[in-house]
């Protein structure tokens, strides 16, 4: 038999396991911490549960695939739910805007809201449909860097109906031309930050992700977001495949440009096939240090990241749903804090995840588990506890004023999350949410590819390389990688 090891037991790399498991391979995952699913984890904080990062979930038939592939039952893993209502909007102003999962819903409550006309609404969200589809069956399910890939029929269909991706206009310019309300404008350069890029710089072909939460629905899993996680490291484990926790890979062994092993614990451990779910950079710096790095690719800017307050908050906000933001004023000026000054604004736009909605035991009666975010440039030294206290004040003083509650006394436990602890939890570089961002055209293209050219039997999956971050985008680049190894 065949045998595998994987770096990292982030969800990419517990679903590169499921796939060689699945063709036959014998499968270990060595996992740093003491815990598996990387920056898809939770935290217990007192009485309260809370999912660590990721918070909203689409496309899940990504996770479906995997139980069709191990032609197991997925219901003896895992469910989930489609959310009636996709996002709740808070504006300066005043406005409210509920995103009902109802596209038609959706767009009679802007009309009526923003005066934006209804079909309007449903024109761009067609749009934005088509052009997922000019481009998912190559970007998102092919490596970019085979040449079969070029040539076959999708790319075909792709070079035809280039011009409809609008690559050389930014998201901003896009929505700005297509609608005259200023907050419906902010509403849809918001998905940038899906993969944590500045819609004033992001090119206008990333107007396809309101399609996968608008078109194809936001879900939320039962028992939480890392419920996703637990589900299929079961499913592994049903497999076959070993997990190693708190082992920490040293090294990649090498034999003539070749991957033949790994050192963990000091140990030599040898494998037919060597996959790395750790960070790209990350694995090239400490576990290659040998091998020369593509220092082009691997010095591409990073994504933003973010800072988290997780709050116990001792009362119920019906007015509330699972997902809501309360939007800045100045959009522009937020980002150009994020991706030019590298700060933090001082009027962030705010998301706050309520997971105890949908989860009412993980909080106590009467309290609920608020997962507060902003975005915020990637690390780069920047004075982080100086800027977490007074985005702490501001967070607190506009959510209270818009919220009519002063929410100060109602935080219970409190705990906190931000560019270095993102690093140092996963390795992922600078705290990146998502590794490369996509603020320029080429992005796609300069995201290493899921296998090395220069060494044998070495591949790389997760986040940091094709096709990107984000649960889906993982999922898909672990079957890409266990397509290659084929
Ligand atoms: P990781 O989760 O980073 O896993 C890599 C693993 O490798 C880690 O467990 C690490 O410990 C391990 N490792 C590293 N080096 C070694 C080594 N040398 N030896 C052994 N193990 C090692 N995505 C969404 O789809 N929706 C969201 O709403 C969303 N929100 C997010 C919010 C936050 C706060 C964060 C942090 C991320 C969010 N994301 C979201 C992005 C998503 O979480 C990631 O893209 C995805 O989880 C990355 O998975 P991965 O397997 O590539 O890497």
């Amino acid at each position: 038999q065949k045998t595998a090891c994987i770096i990292g037991g982030g969800i990419a790399g517990i679903a590169t396991a499921i796939r060689l498991a699945c063709k036959g391979y014998a499968v270990e995952v060595f996992e740093a911490n003491d815990y598996l699913g990387g920056k898809l984890s939770e935290i217990r904080l007192g009485a309260y549960r809370f999912d660590a990062g990721p918070s909203l979930f689409t496309m899940p038939h990504f996770v479906e695939e995997l139980f069709q592939v191990a032609k197991k039952d997925i219901r003896q893993y895992f469910s989930y739910q489609k959310l009636e209502v996709v996002c709740k909007y808070f504006y300066e102003d005043g406005t409210t805007i509920e995103a009902f999962a109802e596209r038609k819903r959706f767009a009679q409550e802007v009309e009526m809201k923003t005066g934006e006309k209804a079909e309007k609404i449903l024109q761009y969200l067609q749009k934005s449909a088509k052009k997922y589809e000019i481009t998912a069956n190559l970007f998102l399910k092919r490596s970019l860097h085979k040449i079969n890939t070029w040539l076959c029929a999708d790319a075909f269909k792709g070079y035809k109906n280039l011009h409809k991706l609008e690559i050389f206009k930014t998201m901003h310019q896009a929505n700005s031309q297509f609608f005259r309300d200023e907050r419906l404008v902010q509403l849809f350069n918001r998905f940038a930050t899906y993969n944590g890029s500045n819609p004033y710089e992001t090119p206008a072909t990333l107007t396809i992700i309101p399609h996968l939460e608008h078109n194809i629905g936001a879900f939320i899993p039962k028992g939480g977001m890392y419920a996703i996680t637990q589900s299929l490291a079961n499913l592994a484990k049903d497999l076959g495949v070993k997990f190693h926790l708190q082992s920490k890979v040293e090294r990649i062994w090498l034999e003539n440009q070749k991957a033949v092993g790994i050192v963990v614990k000091g140990e030599k451990r040898n494998f037919d096939v060597v996959v790395s779910n750790m960070d790209i950079v990350a694995t090239y710096k400490y576990l290659l240090p040998d091998v020369p790095a593509p220092t082009k690719i691997l010095e591409q800017p990073k994504s933003s990241s973010a800072l988290i307050f997780y709050w116990g908050v001792k009362k119920v906000f019906p007015e509330l749903r699972l997902h809501n933001i309360f939007f800045s004023k100045n959009y522009q000026a937020e980002f150009e804090h994020i991706f030019q000054k590298k700060t933090i604004y001082h009027d962030p736009t705010i998301y706050v995840n309520i997971g105890s909605k949908y989860e009412p035991s993980d909080a106590p009666a009467g309290a609920e588990t608020w997962f507060v975010m902003i975005n915020t440039p990637n690390n780069t030294g920047q004075d982080w506890d100086k800027l977490i206290s007074e985005t702490r004040k501001n967070v607190l003083v506009k959510l209270s004023r818009l919220l009519k509650t002063e929410m100060e006394p109602l935080i219970e436990v409190e705990g906190v999350l931000e560019p270095r602890s993102i690093e140092a939890k996963t390795f992922s570089t600078q705290g990146a949410l998502y590794g490369n961002s996509s603020n320029n055209r080429y992005a796609a293209f300069l995201r290493h590819a899921n296998f090395s050219r220069k060494i044998k039997n070495l591949y790389f999956v997760g986040g940091s390389v094709h096709p990107g971050g984000g649960i889906p985008l993982c999922l898909s680049s672990a079957k890409i990688t266990a397509d290659l190894i084929d």
